[in-house]
């Protein structure tokens, strides 16, 4: 448990939560400020701040239980469509730094997440991205 972790406090049943799903690895509750109605955050019980920090067994538990909660929520909330999205550090908007995995129900033309500032790269960038990220693997 992380000190001063309010997503390891919930896990812990110290803060009070809204809990959708449940079991010994993973917790699902509702997002106090929800984007929509039925916003949930599914989170590993143990503490882990990104993705790629986490251990892949415990990634391919949130990803077992990630389908019924979404499927759950989309139901349930009536929606369009939902977005399931991972912010992995301040700069990509996380908050609280311990992994979550948000599902957000969507409508039709609800305007959420409007500015998708897609770009071209120029001549040769993307052939030498692609090969300084396999160089990483
Ligand atoms: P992120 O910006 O990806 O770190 O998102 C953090 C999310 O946690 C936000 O959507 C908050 O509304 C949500 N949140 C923060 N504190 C609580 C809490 N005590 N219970 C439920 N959700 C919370
Ligand atoms: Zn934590």
């Amino acid at each position: 448990m992380a000190e001063n972790c309010i997503f390891c406090k919930i896990a812990a049943g110290q803060i009070p939560s809204l809990k959708i799903y449940e079991d010994k690895e993973i917790l699902a509750f509702l997002d106090i400020g929800p984007i929509s109605e039925g916003h949930t955050l599914v989170i590993p019980k143990q503490h882990y701040t990104k993705v790629h920090e986490c251990p892949p067994q415990v990634l391919a538990s949130i990803m077992s239980v990630l389908p019924k909660v979404a499927a759950a929520v989309f139901a349930a909330s009536a929606a369009d469509g939902y977005n399931i999205l991972c912010n992995n550090g301040r700069a990509a908007g996380q908050l609280v730094e311990h992994l979550h995995f948000h599902i957000i129900p969507r409508k039709t033309g609800d305007g959420v997440f409007s500015r998708w500032p897609a770009s071209k790269y120029p001549q040769g960038k993307a052939e030498e991205i692609a090969e300084k990220i396999r160089a990483k693997l």
